[in-house]
């Protein structure tokens, strides 16, 4: 069962307005690197496990391609929310104010957009202000979802690496905390909208597998999953327990294999559903073409 709780505090002020910041000097781009598919398998992270499961057709784009996905606004304000949030923790809890919060956001922000990956992501500066003054909404939003001078977080931006045998798991998890009665809890912030209730299960498939790195390198096993959704003020959680994790043990496995054959096959169907409204690759897909982009800020990470 998924435990709802959302809004839990009083709402935050208004953030103030998005701030100067330099002017973009470089157009926005990826390299492209090529991967032979014999390593693709040598580590998977728990991201490209849900690609797989989502779409086999956007593994294959993401992981063996490798095509490069420009960046877009919304994963801009995510990337720039979860710099700021890690940064946030290592304030004195008595600063962890929300004025500070919109502080390390545009910090974040500035040195981003000077990197040839960010620079160039808005046509003018309207509109990124107008993104800026969005985002900082949204990161307001994390302060009614708790009070961060009560958190201290046990891990952030932990980087797990752990081998399976069949399949070696590389990820970063956002944030691990103890909870009072000593048990440990995987939180993963999204800067996105929850989705209704009864599609949010899939969401907790990466934190699954997170949890099951967590119990293999420290022994101890994570009882709560945490998704904390900012676009909507809105908390997700589930209980799990040891026979959890020894299930998502086994679907990895099971996936790794599914994965090796449609490697050996060169066989990646595409999958469509309502996700591949968020496609990077819709133009290059068969089935992508009946699916409209989205608004160019809706929030989703
Ligand atoms: S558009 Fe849909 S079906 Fe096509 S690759 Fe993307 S997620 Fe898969």
């Amino acid at each position: 069962m998924i435990l709802l709780m959302s809004s839990l505090k009083s709402a935050a002020r208004q953030p103030a307005l998005f701030e100067n910041v330099p002017t973009p000097d470089s157009p926005v781009g990826g390299d492209r690197t090529d991967a032979s598919s014999e390593t693709v398998l040598e580590t998977i992270s728990p991201s490209r496990a849900g690609d797989f499961k989502q779409c086999p057709l956007l593994f294959r784009f993401r992981a063996i391609d490798r095509l490069p996905e420009p960046v877009t606004p919304p994963q801009a304000r995510g990337t720039t929310a979860h710099l700021a949030l890690e940064r946030l923790f290592d304030l004195a809890a008595a600063e962890r104010t929300p004025e500070r919060l919109f502080d390390l956001f545009r910090e974040e922000w500035t040195a981003l957009r000077a990197t040839p990956e960010y620079s160039g992501l808005f046509e003018d500066l309207d509109t990124e202000r107008k993104w800026g003054i969005d985002s900082l909404r949204v990161v307001a939003n994390y302060t009614r979802l708790e009070d961060p001078t009560s958190v201290a977080p046990v891990e952030r931006e932990l980087m797990l690496a752990e081998d399976l045998g069949e399949i070696v798991v590389r990820g970063i998890l956002d944030r691990m905390d103890e909870r009072p009665d000593g048990k440990l809890v995987i939180i993963d912030y999204k800067t996105g909208a929850a989705p209704p209730e009864r599609f949010a299960l899939p969401a907790f498939f990466a934190l699954k597998i997170y949890a099951l790195l967590v119990q293999r390198q420290t022994g101890r096993t994570p009882a709560e999953l945490r998704l904390m959704y900012l676009g909507n003020s809105t908390v997700y959680s589930i209980e799990i327990d040891r026979n959890t994790l020894d299930g998502i043990e086994r679907q990895l496995l099971a996936l790794s294999t599914t994965i090796r054959a449609a490697i050996e096959r060169d066989n990646f169907p595409p999958k469509p559903s309502a996700l591949c409204r968020w496609c990077s690759f819709q133009d290059l897909c068969p089935e992508g073409q009946a699916y409209a982009k989205p608004e160019p800020n809706l929030p989703l990470d």
